[in-house]
């Protein structure tokens, strides 16, 4: 038991090479709120696995043009180069026979298509990491990253700190009125908050939350 806890920062390298003998792939989500820190927990990872000399390629969606087309960027600034593709069938049609590692970033834009190409990667024998927002700025669920985190073996839940109160942040509270749900905002956007702190609608009403609100 107390070796277990002491090895806890190696905790993938152990899952690898548990996996490895038996030769299967797996699935990782890190899933949270905006500014959470998924990104830069998936970017950690990514450069564990290379300095392991493994293979890795990144995707994102090519909705994610905040930043740069040829990276995943983290709010504290962290970068990793990636390839931005349309649809998750792109992605798999992207991916090169050797590769041992890939990481999905911004996972909530992608299509439904994800959930069969994650564990068909899984199933071939990599090892996917898959980085997205859980929730909407409403706090619904944001498809795929529900369905993902059925399928995935391992689940990071990643917190933020409330801006209002300081207590562990898990909502996206948007802070700017808009009609888009998926609305690819930096900080000026949106703010973390917590659930006692969180007021999904009450800074930036809209005519189809309404609509929303029945489904909840
Ligand atoms: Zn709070």
């Amino acid at each position: 038991m107390h070796e277990l806890t002491a090895q806890g920062n190696d905790e993938h390298l152990s899952r690898q090479l548990l996996h490895r003998a038996t030769n299967t792939g797996w699935i990782e989500v890190i899933a949270g709120s905006m500014f959470s820190g998924k990104s830069e927990e998936l970017i950690r990872r990514l450069r564990r696995a290379k300095i392991a000399r493994q293979k890795v390629q990144v995707f994102k969606p090519q909705i994610d043009t905040r930043y740069a087309l040829d990276y995943i960027v983290s709010h504290s600034e962290m970068r990793h180069e990636s390839n931005a593709v349309a649809s998750s069938a792109e992605l798999l049609s992207q991916v090169e026979p050797d590769t041992e590692v890939i990481g999905i970033d911004e996972a909530q834009f992608f299509d439904n298509g994800l959930v069969s190409v994650a564990n068909e990667l899984a199933r071939r024998g990599v090892r996917v990491i898959i980085a997205g927002l859980d929730q909407d700025f409403r706090g619904v669920p944001f498809d795929p990253v529900p369905q993902l985190l059925s399928i995935a073996e391992y689940i990071t839940k990643t917190h933020a700190i409330c801006v209002r109160c300081g207590q562990p942040a898990n909502y996206s509270q948007r802070i700017v009125e808009s009609e888009e749900r998926v609305a690819v905002g930096a900080s000026d956007m949106y703010e973390a908050r917590c659930r006692r702190c969180f007021v999904p609608h009450a800074d930036a009403p809209t005519a189809h939350l309404v609509e929303a609100s029945i489904d909840l």
